[in-house]
């Protein structure tokens, strides 16, 4: 499982790159982005390669981002995981599915400030196949729960979006609209309210200390889709215990 998700991350790595630029993910083939060198399979092998050429282009020295095999690993991790709360399953696949969508958007939201539209709707369609085909496989949410909970999350965040333009103001991109249904789709209502409280505690948290830390200043706009994706990952794996929680809490 572990290899398979840092090959799953290195596939992922590929397609937030050119996806937001609008290229195909099939060609041309990986190749240097500073020497445009044509990459080999002894350059692609994902975590390996980045170590052994201890994280430079092999034929022109340039730097390559870590980020190439930190998503690899986090990929790695995120598969292991999956195995080891759902085991074998039809849940076990829709999770590693899911949460690779998710780390897709955390990628482009992080670097790039979009949430591509076509990685978003490619999502909602497969959270909502998965939800359609529960009586053959037994994954949760079912329909019912996967419509509601993609109607309650691109509902609520519309008016997010679209209130504070009345005002001439710009809170977030309709990015995180769709990104917000996405989740929605994905883990259903109620588990929908526990993804969108993570997303906005841990969107604030971040937020403050990039003001404290004079990162930011105070009012600049920050990447929403990134503390989305992180509040949907941890509600695809224990969204209902920490809803009941919650609830006993008198929290939601
Ligand atoms: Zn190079």
């Amino acid at each position: 499982m572990f290899l398979l998700g840092i090959s799953v991350g290195s596939f992922l790595n590929v397609v937030a790159d050119r996806v937001p630029a609008g290229k195909s993910i099939l060609s041309p083939p990986s190749h240097c982005f500073n020497c445009g060198h044509v990459l080999t399979a002894r350059d692609l092998i994902p975590i390996v390669s980045y170590l052994v050429l201890r994280g430079k282009c092999r034929y022109c020295g340039h730097a390559i981002p870590a980020r190439f095999m930190l998503v690899e690993l986090a990929t790695g991790l995120l598969f292991i995981l999956v195995l080891i709360v759902f085991g074998l399953s039809w849940q076990a696949l829709m999770v590693a599915i899911m949460g690779s969508f998710l780390i897709m958007l955390f990628i482009t939201d992080l670097e790039q400030d979009v949430l591509p539209q076509i990685i978003v709707y490619s999502g909602v369609a497969v959270a909502l196949a998965f939800a359609a085909l529960r009586p053959l496989t037994g994954t949760t949410p079912g329909i019912i729960s996967s419509l509601a909970g993609l109607g309650l999350g691109f509902g609520v965040f519309i008016l997010i979006w679209a209130v504070p333009k009345i005002f001439k103001k710009n809170i977030m991109g309709f990015g995180d609209v769709g990104t917000a249904g996405l989740i929605g789709a994905s883990v259903g209502y109620p588990v929908i309210l526990v993804a969108v409280y993570i997303a906005i505690l841990a969107g604030g948290l971040a937020a403050a200390m990039l003001v404290v830390f004079k990162i930011k200043k105070l009012g600049q706009p920050m990447q929403f889709g990134v503390f989305l994706a992180l509040g949907g990952v941890i509600s695809l794996f224990c969204g209902h215990d920490i809803a009941d929680a919650l609830w006993q809490l008198h929290m939601l």
